[in-house]
């Protein structure tokens, strides 16, 4: 599989509950699924699967039109302003989602968790 947003090569970093892939090139991670009874798990990881932010991965945090690579549907945009800017891809047909390298991370910190959870379907 190829990362949907840059076509770099995704490589599993976890296995479990649900898959998660990580892109080669811009560090974002794919999951299988994520939703949130997974989120548990997968919180768990976030230390060692999500390597944070590059300077050069912010590129890619703006792109709307994302295929899923599962379904070769265009992911939806999942979006909260304010107060915390959270936005994420979900593919409305497999749960398949994909954060951006640092996202994880900072969405499941106290500060963005609950608007996180919101957004992800049961
Ligand atoms: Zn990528
Ligand atoms: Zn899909």
């Amino acid at each position: 599989m190829d990362c949907p947003k840059c076509l770099g090569e995704l490589s599993a970093v976890f296995q479990g509950v649900t898959n998660v892939d990580r892109c080669g090139n811009c560090q974002g991670l794919f999951f299988d699924q994520l939703t949130q009874a997974l989120l548990e798990a997968v919180m768990v990881q976030a230390g060692t699967i999500d390597l944070g932010k590059g300077e050069k991965d912010s590129a890619f945090d703006d792109m709307v039109y994302v295929e899923c690579p599962k379904c070769d549907k265009i992911m939806d945009q999942r979006l909260i302003e304010e107060p915390n800017r959270i936005r994420f891809e979900l593919c409305p047909t497999c749960n398949a989602t994909f954060l951006d390298a640092g996202e994880l991370r900072e969405y499941i910190s106290p500060r963005f968790i609950e608007d996180f959870k919101s957004l992800l379907p049961e």
